[in-house]
C-alpha cells in the first residue's frame, strides 16, 4: 500500500515514521520498518494496526541513516505482524516492501519449500526477499543484478524497495503497475509510493516508469530498465500547497 525510504545522513527511524504518517490517509492493517544498522545488519520493526503501535515497538537503539518502511493492505496472508512487511530472507540479509500483488506467489513459494527454504510469512511478498538473496548467492555481484534476476521470476505488480547487509550504500527499487518515486535532497535521497511522503522534505522527484528500476545513495541516482540499460531521467519540480 506505502513505501517510504530514505538514505542520507539523518536518524532514519523517525523520518520513516514521519513518511508513513502522510501515507496512513490511503488505509492499512499493518506497517513495519527495516534499517541498516550501523554495527550489526538490519534491524526490523512490525506491528499490526497504526503507525503509532509500530513507533512503540521500535527499540531504543535503533539507530542507522538508511532504511525503509510499510503500510500494508493485505492481499495475500491475514493481516498480523507476520505479514506485515519488511519481509527478509532467511539469513535477515535482504529487506523488500512491496506493493501491488505477484499472481505467481503461490507457485514461487512451493518452489522455495521445496529447495528447503522456510518461509516466515503467508505473503506473496516474501519469496522477493529469498529470490534477491539466492540471485546473490548464485552469483548475481550487484544488490541490482540480484534483484533483476529476481524480478525475472515475478508475474504481476509491484512498486518495490531492497536493503541488503551487504551493500549498505544504497537502496534499490522498482516499479511495474504500481508507483515509485524517488525524491533528491542535498546529500540525502528519498523514495515513496506517493509524492505526499516526501513533499516535506524536497520538492524535486523522479516519476519511475513501468519496467523501470533505479539505484539511489546518498549522493546520487541511477534509472535503469528491469534489462539493466541506462534509462534518462531529470528531477521535476512537484507544486504542492502545504
Ligand atoms: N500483496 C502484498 C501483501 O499482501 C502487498 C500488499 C500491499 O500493497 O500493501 O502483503
Amino acid at each position: 500500500c506505502g513505501i517510504v525510504g530514505y538514505i542520507g545522513k539523518r536518524d532514519v527511524a523517525p523520518l520513516l515514521l514521519e513518511g508513513l504518517q502522510r501515507l496512513e490517509y490511503r488505509g492499512y492493517d499493518s506497517a513495519g520498518i527495516a534499517i541498516q544498522s550501523r554495527s550489526s545488519g538490519l534491524k526490523t520493526a512490525k506491528a499490526q494496526g497504526r503507525v503509532r503501535e509500530l513507533e512503540s515497538r521500535i527499540p531504543k537503539r535503533f539507530a542507522g541513516t538508511t532504511g525503509i518502511a510499510h503500510t500494508r493492505w493485505a492481499t495475500h496472508g491475514a493481516p498480523n505482524d507476520a505479514n506485515a512487511h519488511p519481509h527478509l530472507d532467511g539469513e535477515g540479509k535482504v529487506a523488500v516492501v512491496h506493493n501491488g500483488i505477484i499472481d505467481n506467489a503461490a507457485e514461487l513459494r512451493a518452489k522455495l519449500a521445496a529447495d528447503g527454504v522456510t518461509l516466515a510469512s503467508d505473503t506473496d511478498t516474501e519469496v522477493l526477499a529469498h529470490l534477491v538473496a539466492r540471485a546473490g548467492a548464485d552469483g548475481a555481484d550487484t544488490l541490482e543484478a540480484a534483484v533483476r534476476e529476481a524480478l525475472r521470476h515475478i508475474e504481476g505488480t509491484y512498486g518495490i524497495a531492497v536493503l541488503h547487509a551487504d551493500f549498505p550504500d544504497r537502496i534499490v527499487v522498482a516499479r511495474n503497475g504500481s508507483p515509485v518515486v524517488l525524491g533528491i535532497g542535498e546529500h540525502e535521497m528519498f523514495v515513496a509510493s506517493d509524492v505526499a511522503a516526501l513533499v516535506s522534505h524536497t520538492r524535486q522527484v523522479v516519476t519511475l516508469d513501468d519496467g523501470e528500476m533505479a539505484t539511489i545513495k546518498a549522493d546520487d541516482y541511477r534509472t535503469y530498465t528491469t534489462e539493466g540499460s541506462r534509462t534518462s531521467t531529470s528531477p521535476e519540480t512537484v507544486e504542492w500547497a502545504a
